[in-house]
């Protein structure tokens, strides 16, 4: 008997884990879930959106999702319109593939002032996210801190420093757009609790920015090591193009270009500081070139009237699914969470790595699932889910439905930007019926 499997998310690790269950179960009959009525996830929802290039492997999961056996079902809320327990009823598995959409807290003094955002709800606003398309955020202010020194506190010290030229040929929404085109940015200030060698960045994106039209790069010279010390082999190459580029925006001068972006390392947030709304940050220097972020006593207050946090995500918990709390994922063990529930991507190991990363990821807890299951049981599969969501009276969005939404925003876009998206899900539903 074939395997039916059902897996909740259509981001990366859900499309990668549909690929390798196709290669690798024959006849496998593989319905994907999404409570948007929009396919991709991350790549559409996360990835910066000046960087197309990064979008491109939506042509590889298109081809996934037209395969036989294969089917997308938007607009279907897991924990809302159908529960993991039904599903598991319904399938001989389950994968969870619901990424990591809360923020990460900062817990620190007046992080629940006005003005401080997690880039979980920053970056989805931007890019069109429904759940963000009447969010009306306040960027009136002329210094910013970005706390984090990850890839997305760089995407987001870009998206606010780049000229409107430079985001022409960006899918980003254009009341974000004009939104940070007024705003009167002129510091945007990155701060990282450890040091430039520790910064998990990677360099291609940080030396990027040492190109931008209207915005300079700068760094401490005092903050930057004589050399990268000992590092974890891999890391190596990446790390010492990190500390020459720090070098080069050290040697920048920040008169050269109307904004700044300035790096300040060994900076731990301590508190927010504001009446109601975010008038400034409070940071403590940490140990110098050491790998710890404990304070050293002694602060210093940087004026700021927004604060965007970018440290992290947590998975929301579903119902029924266990939870490793103090990771926020979904516990389970290299993947398995129970005979015939498995989880990939950022529910299963946290937010880390790039898109790729999900590919080995994803196919590896696909070869635990077909170890553990063999063969399908007789189970009603995706014709019982139909009966399901019939006798709710919920219409799935279907991939041809995604692809008239697809049409639209494409048709819709002032070029060269490539789409103008549909942010309001009754929009998107709409053209889904072609409206
Ligand atoms: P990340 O790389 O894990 O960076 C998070 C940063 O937040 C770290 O520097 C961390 O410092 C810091 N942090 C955590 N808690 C903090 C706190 N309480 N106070 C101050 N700093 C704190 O995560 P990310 O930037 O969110 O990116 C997530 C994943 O997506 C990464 O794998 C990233 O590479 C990927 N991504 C890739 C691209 C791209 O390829 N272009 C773009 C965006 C994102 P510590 O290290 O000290 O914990």
């Amino acid at each position: 008997m074939a395997l039916t499997v059902v897996i909740v998310g259509s981001g990366p690790a859900g499309f990668y884990a549909a690929e390798a269950l196709a290669r690798k179960a024959a006849g496998a009959s593989i319905d994907i879930l999404d409570r948007l009525p929009t396919p991709y996830g991350l790549v559409r929802a996360g990835v910066a959106p000046d960087h197309q290039g990064n979008k491109a492997v939506t042509r590889v999961f298109e081809r996934v999702a037209t395969r036989p056996g294969v089917r997308f079902l938007g607009d279907v809320e897991v924990g809302r319109d159908v529960s993991v327990a039904e599903l598991a009823g319904l399938y001989d598995a389950v994968i969870l593939a619901v990424g990591a959409t809360q923020d990460r807290c900062l817990g620190i003094p007046g992080d629940d002032k006005a003005g401080v955002l997690g880039s979980f709800r920053f970056v989805g606003w931007y890019n069109g996210h429904p759940d963000f398309a009447d969010r009306d955020f306040d960027l009136q202010a002329e210094s910013v801190a970005v706390i984090g020194n990850g890839n997305v506190a760089i995407d987001v010290a870009r998206v606010l420093a780049k000229t409107p030229a430079e985001m022409a040929a960006a899918d980003i929404c254009p009341h974000a757009a004009a939104r940070i085109a007024a705003a009167p940015i002129r510091d945007i200030h990155v701060f990282g609790r450890r040091g430039p060698v520790e910064a998990n960045f990677t360099n291609p994106e940080l030396a990027e920015l040492l190109r931008l039209e209207g915005a300079v790069a700068l760094a401490d010279p005092a903050d930057l090591p004589a050399d990268i010390g000992a590092v974890d082999e891999k890391a190596r190459k990446t790390k010492e193009a990190n500390l020459a580029t720090l070098r080069a925006f050290a040697a920048n001068a920040p008169e050269a270009k109307p904004k700044r972006i300035r790096f300040h390392f060994h900076r731990a947030p301590r508190a927010v500081l504001g009446t109601t709304r975010v008038e400034g940050l409070r940071l403590e220097r940490t140990r110098a070139h050491a790998n710890d972020p404990a304070g050293m006593g002694g602060t210093v207050d940087v004026p700021c009237g927004l604060v965007i946090t970018c440290i992290g995500y947590r998975c929301h918990p579903l119902p029924g699914v266990p939870m490793d709390e103090a990771r926020g994922i979904v516990a389970s063990v290299d993947g398995r969470v129970a005979q015939g529930l498995y989880a990939v991507g950022w529910a299963k190991r946290g937010p880390s790595g790039t898109i790729p990363t999900n590919r080995a990821d994803s196919a590896a807890v696909v070869d635990l699932l077909l170890a553990d299951l063999g063969s399908g049981a007789d189970r009603p599969g995706p014709a019982g889910l139909d009966r399901m969501l019939a006798e709710r009276r919920l219409h799935p969005v279907t991939f041809d439905d995604w692809k008239r939404i697809d049409a639209a925003e494409t048709t819709a876009a002032r070029a060269p930007a490539p789409r103008l998206k549909l942010t309001r899900r009754a929009d998107l539903l709409a053209a889904a019926q072609g409206g």
